[in-house]
């Protein structure tokens, strides 16, 4: 599995691997994949694309 999601710290797309994947989110638009850059960087892609907020954020991330 391999995906490109625009990380704002690298100003650029980056390409991830599941590796880079650090859980799933069931929404009511679908599911939403959580995503950490290899910068530690975390953003979401869903069906409409990538988002991430502009400066990094510390956040628990669920195993
Ligand atoms: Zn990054």
């Amino acid at each position: 599995m391999m995906f490109s999601a625009f990380c704002p710290t690298h100003d650029s797309t980056v390409l991830m691997t599941r590796r880079n994947v650090v859980g799933f989110d069931d929404t009511d638009d679908g599911p939403v994949l959580r995503w950490r850059c290899g910068c530690g960087h975390l953003g979401t892609l869903d069906r409409n694309g990538s988002h991430a907020p502009a400066a990094p954020v510390l956040q628990t991330i669920r195993s």
